[in-house]
């Protein structure tokens, strides 16, 4: 038994609109970026900022979403699921 995440096994996509109309793009597992994205460098606090709005941080694949027109980022936490 193994915890997945649907949106990077292909299951669905994420399908956001910015606030300023565009879509957003699903740039992957925010896991997957180094540097000054790093998940465990206080993003805890910007991603969970009330604990009782998700489950656990660690049932959730974090995804960077961006806008290509006004290049808003935003994260978006999937809730993964016994595969
Ligand atoms: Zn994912
Ligand atoms: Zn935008």
């Amino acid at each position: 038994m193994s915890i997945i995440c649907p949106v990077c096994n292909g299951f669905y996509r994420l399908n956001l609109t910015c606030s300023c109309g565009s879509p957003l793009e699903d740039r992957g597992r925010l896991e997957d970026y180094a540097g000054p994205y790093s998940p465990y460098q206080g993003l805890k606090e910007d991603l969970f900022p009330e604990e009782e709005t998700f489950e656990s941080p660690e049932a959730s694949c974090v995804h960077l979403m961006s806008c290509r027109d006004c290049s808003k980022d935003e994260r978006v936490a999937v809730t993964q699921r016994e595969a």
